[in-house]
C-alpha cells in the first residue's frame, strides 16, 4: 500500500533529499535523533524488513552501501553510526514502506529501550 514515503518519491511530499538513483531514494529524517539521521528507501513499495523475498537480495545491499557512503561523505564513519530498520510493532515501525535508518553524529547506548 502507498505511504507518506512513496509520495516523497514522486515529489507529492517535498523533503531534504540527500541522493537518488533509479533503485533508491535518501532523504533527511524529519525528526531527527541525532546530528545525522537520513532514511534510505527503495522505490520499490516494500512493506517492511518483514516483507523481504529473495529477489530484494540486491536492493538491500544496495541500500545498506548507499547509507555507508553517505556516512563516509559526512564525516561520521570512522567515529561511527547507527543502521537501523525498525520493523512492524514490536520494532517500532511507524511507516510502512521499508526504510534504513542512519543515525550518526553522536554516540549511542545499547541496548535500546
Ligand atoms: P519508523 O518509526 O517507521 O522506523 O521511522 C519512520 C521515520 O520517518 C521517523 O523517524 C519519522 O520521523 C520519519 N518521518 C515520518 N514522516 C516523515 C515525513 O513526512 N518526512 C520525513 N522526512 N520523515 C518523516
Amino acid at each position: 500500500m502507498p505511504t507518506l514515503f512513496s509520495k516523497i518519491i514522486s515529489r507529492e511530499i517535498p523533503a531534504q533529499i540527500v541522493c537518488e538513483d533509479e533503485h533508491l531514494l535518501a532523504f533527511k529524517d524529519i525528526n531527527p535523533q541525532a546530528p545525522v539521521h537520513v532514511l534510505f528507501i527503495p522505490k520499490e513499495e516494500i512493506a517492511s524488513a518483514d516483507a523481504l523475498e529473495d529477489r530484494h537480495a540486491e536492493l538491500v545491499g544496495r541500500l545498506v552501501l548507499a547509507a555507508g557512503r553517505y556516512a563516509r561523505e559526512a564525516g561520521i564513519a570512522e567515529d561511527g553510526y547507527r543502521l537501523v530498520m525498525n520493523t512492524n510493532e514490536h520494532g517500532g515501525q511507524t511507516v510502512f514502506h521499508l526504510h534504513l535508518h542512519l543515525i550518526g553524529g553522536r554516540p549511542m547506548s545499547w541496548p535500546p529501550g
